[in-house]
């Protein structure tokens, strides 16, 4: 994969991860706006707290390391791994454009 469409694959999926921010945002917050017409779609939301703030952290989490990723391409590291220096496979990288490790190393992480 090419820095370029690397970087076209990133954006398109810090985008996504926006989208999705605000989709869970509206539904956290809602709670004092009036009661939607599906109310039973409101009371699994409320029950659904939990894992939405799992979601959010998550969302956090892949955002941070998709602007890293952007950030390693502007400086001319992308698909380098950040703790070996090892290039990071063409493979792994086409799986997981925003990896910022190498198979390995991930591997060690867990
Ligand atoms: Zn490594």
């Amino acid at each position: 994969m090419t820095e370029s469409s690397a970087k076209a694959v990133l954006e398109e999926m810090l985008a996504s991860i926006h989208e999705r921010r605000e989709k869970l945002a509206r539904h956290v917050h809602h709670r004092e706006e009036p009661l939607p017409q599906d109310f039973a779609e409101q009371a699994i939301e409320v029950e659904n707290d939990e894992t939405m703030l799992a979601l959010e952290r998550e969302l956090t989490e892949k955002e941070k390391q998709a602007m890293q990723a952007l950030t390693r391409i502007e400086e001319g590291t992308y698909g380098v791994c950040t703790n070996c220096g090892e290039e990071i496979s063409a493979g792994r990288l086409q799986a997981l454009p925003a990896a910022g490790l190498c198979f390995d190393c991930a591997d060690l992480e867990g």
